[in-house]
């Protein structure tokens, strides 16, 4: 459910909000991001970037230069060298296109138009992407924009879907452009913002849309004052759910039973043996209930990240091959809570007892890509996760494994071992969501974001540890030979 008032949400320490936070807001044009993000930015003393303003410096190059906005190959191509800089003022940003002072001329009705079209080429977003990863990767930021919380900075600390009737919107454009000076027709400015809502929703690559982890909020019958109000109190939600995690190691150790200290210490002890580096789980939070959704690149995964666990019961969706011969490997991994899963169709009572598992307090681990992938790039995330999301709304932890491809016994030092948790990811749009689109569309949304974070979590390890040589040559062979591998696993 949308929120339409600051007293839906509960206040809470701004104190909670650690100075390396990122906050996401996006959402469609006119809908107050901006005049919301800058007033946020200086509540919670963090960088004010408006990821708009780029799309639209490009576009006024492009136009400015006579290049066909639909033409991707010279947009980027425009993109690649431009020095493209943001600076902050009290009012909108004041941008630069190399050196050149665009800010008046990327707020123009000829760039409104335009934009969109610049906006929706896959090279062209991959380019931005990486330019305003580069600018928010160290924290401290509130980025605004389409596909922040989605594509950008998937593991943001927060994450604002912010929204209002194409009516409200258009009301608040038109007295924008008043102020300016600016004479538009109302009628047209309701028209433009409709027209650029329906490209911005409907193009191929990263979509506008509610991140199915976003707050959502609905501005249409607030102050500007309230608005603020609400979205500051949304920035603190997860950093307030955070911090009533339980933590304590020790308790939550005290009531497992014997079969899981024999495996944690069995697997825990592998993990040191080759060298295993956790990074991102302190005091090894995933909480009761919670889904460890895991990238899967070898068949040493498993016990390498079930060794960083041992907190609680962790039952494990593992491929139904793996049970035969049933009267050992099936007894072996059931009595280890495994479940197993047919991987071709939907497997009805695989997903059931999952469910259950996570309703009684249990931890699920699984490998939602469905069989192994490539190293370095993780797959597309099939159907399972979002569909077991959507059923049990169990909140996910993505987990990101590096370095256990040529790691057997007697080991191979050609890459770092590490596992890295992302944060809790908790379903606050999905309700929005669903009332928009259906389970299949949400399932893949949710798998979207899955990988988003992997990638995220991937880019945090190589900055620390480059790629190794051996990393890249085994990845990009592993990449042409298993396409192959993957219509035999899933059938069609
Ligand atoms: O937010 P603003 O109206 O300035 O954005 C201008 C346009 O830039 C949007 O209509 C959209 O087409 C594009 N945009 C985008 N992704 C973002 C930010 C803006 O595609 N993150």
């Amino acid at each position: 459910m949308a929120f339409r008032h600051p007293d839906d949400l509960p206040l809470a320490d701004p104190a909670l909000l650690s100075v390396d936070a990122v906050i996401a807001i996006d959402g469609p044009a006119g809908s107050g991001k901006s005049s919301t993000a800058r007033a946020l930015a200086e509540r919670f003393g963090l960088l004010y970037i408006d990821s708009g303003a780029m799309y639209r410096a490009l576009t006024e190059a492009a136009l400015r230069l006579g290049i066909d906005p639909a033409d991707e190959a010279a947009l980027a191509a425009l993109l690649r060298p431009a020095q493209l800089e943001l600076r902050p003022t009290r009012g909108e940003t004041a941008v630069f296109w190399d050196g050149l002072d665009v800010s008046s001329a990327i707020r123009t009705p000829a760039v409104e138009t335009a934009v969109s079209r610049v906006s929706s080429h896959a090279e062209v977003r991959r380019l931005m992407v990486e330019r305003q990863q580069a600018l928010g990767r160290r924290g401290g930021v509130i980025m605004e924009g389409r596909d922040i919380g989605s594509v950008v900075f998937p593991l943001a600390t927060a994450k604002i879907h912010l929204t209002a009737s194409v009516e409200a919107r258009a009301g608040r454009r038109h007295r924008q452009f008043a102020e300016r000076g600016v004479t538009v027709d109302r009628q047209a400015i309701e028209h433009e913002i409709a027209e650029r809502d329906r490209q911005d929703s409907e193009r191929e690559v990263s979509p506008l849309g509610i991140s199915p982890d976003a707050i959502v909020i609905d501005s249409s019958a607030l102050s500007f004052a309230q608005q603020n109000e609400i979205c500051a109190r949304a920035c603190l939600v997860n950093p307030a759910l955070e911090a009533t995690v339980d933590r304590d190691p020790v308790a939550a150790r005290a009531g497992l039973d014997f079969r899981y200290r024999l495996a944690y210490g069995t697997m825990g002890a592998l993990g040191r043996f080759y060298g295993l580096r956790e990074c991102g789980n302190a005091g090894l939070a995933a909480p009761a209930g919670c889904i460890l959704a895991v990238n899967h690149i070898s068949l040493w995964d498993p016990p390498l990240v079930g060794g960083t666990l041992r907190r609680r019961p962790m039952h494990a969706l593992a491929k139904a091959e793996l049970f035969r011969p049933a009267w050992l490997a099936g007894r072996f991994f059931r009595w280890l809570d495994a479940i197993p899963i047919r991987r071709k169709g939907y497997d009805r009572a695989a997903f059931g007892q999952a469910s259950t598992a996570l309703a009684g307090g249990a931890n699920l681990l699984i490998f939602p890509e469905g069989t192994r992938q490539a190293i370095g790039h993780p797959g597309l995330v099939r159907s399972g996760l979002g569909i077991l999301v959507q059923e049990t709304r169990a909140p996910v932890v993505p987990v990101f494994v590096r370095g256990s491809y040529g790691r057997h016994p007697g080991g191979s030092l050609d890459s770092p071992l590490e596992v890295w948790y992302g944060p809790l990811l908790r379903w606050h749009g999905l309700d929005d969501l669903l009332a928009n689109h259906d389970r299949r569309a949400v399932s893949e949304r949710i798998g979207t974001l899955c990988r988003a974070a992997w990638c995220e979590l991937q880019a945090r390890s190589h900055a620390q540890n480059p790629e190794t040589e051996f990393e890249k040559r085994l990845g990009d062979k592993q990449l042409r030979k298993f396409a192959a591998r993957q219509a035999q696993v899933f059938g069609r």
